[in-house]
């Protein structure tokens, strides 16, 4: 009899199964796999997981807590290459120290934030990437600018020295199937490129809609329990 999978196994398993899902998706609508970036969301697991993951060739990890990214972001400093995205949402308190272990923040929904990410960028420092988070929702409490304030918010993001606009983010809506919102968010997509003609980046898609926001244009997929496994509990 073979010995039982190791659980390291599983998550390569995992990792394969996402990916070929990934590529099918792409090719179903006519689109090139290797332009999509997909992000492995580790929130709630440990450093170990996003180090088997490292080895296994991932490079994009994200996480949606500041203390938690700050820490994992630390413990994994001897990775090289290891891009952190912050998905989470952002308080302009703790600007300075997601600025200090971002490769690319996708929460920035309000002046106050894009202001608060550059004014803690230090002088030789590179541009940071940002996009900026739509809520395609009604629900102001979901996070994200309301489409009506985008274009102001990509001009004010676009006049920040230290930022650089790369994009859109969304979350789909609980109460509403994904695709359609998913449309909606290319055409803010869209909009946001007429002010900043070189942000191309859509981030969308998790676990259980990342087809539909492959076929919506996303470039960008944010992707945790289908990879991880479920998450550890949160005590
Ligand atoms: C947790 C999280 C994800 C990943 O969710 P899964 O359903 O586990 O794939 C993606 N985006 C954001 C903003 C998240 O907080």
């Amino acid at each position: 009899m073979l010995p039982p999978a190791e659980p390291v196994d599983a998550l390569a398993a995992r990792l394969a199964d996402v990916d070929s899902r990934i590529a099918d998706a792409a090719r179903a609508v006519g689109r090139d796999p290797g332009t999509i970036t997909r992000i492995v969301v580790t929130k709630f697991h440990p450093v170990s997981l996003v180090a088997q993951l490292y080895a296994m060739g991932v490079r994009d990890v994200g996480e949606n807590r500041q203390q938690e990214f700050t820490d994992k972001a630390s413990a994994a400093e001897d990775l090289p290459g290891l891009r952190w995205h912050f998905i989470g949402q952002a308080q302009t308190n703790k600007a300075r120290a997601i600025r200090a272990a971002a490769s690319v923040v996708h929460s920035v929904d309000r002046i106050r934030i894009a202001d608060a990410l550059d004014a803690a960028s230090s002088e030789g420092d590179l541009p940071l990437d940002v996009l900026l988070q739509v809520n395609l929702t009604a629900d102001a409490a979901r996070g994200g600018v309301a489409p009506d304030a985008l274009e102001s918010l990509a001009a004010h993001a676009a006049g920040c020295r230290s930022l650089r606009v790369r994009g859109v983010m969304a979350v789909a809506p609980l109460d509403e199937p994904p695709a359609p919102a998913f449309e909606r968010l290319h055409t803010y997509a869209d909009r946001v490129r007429a002010v900043v003609p070189d942000a191309g980046w859509i981030s969308a898609g998790m676990t259980a809609d990342f087809a539909e926001a492959i076929a919506a244009g996303a470039t960008h997929l944010r992707i945790g329990s289908a990879i991880t496994g479920p998450r550890p509990l949160r005590g």
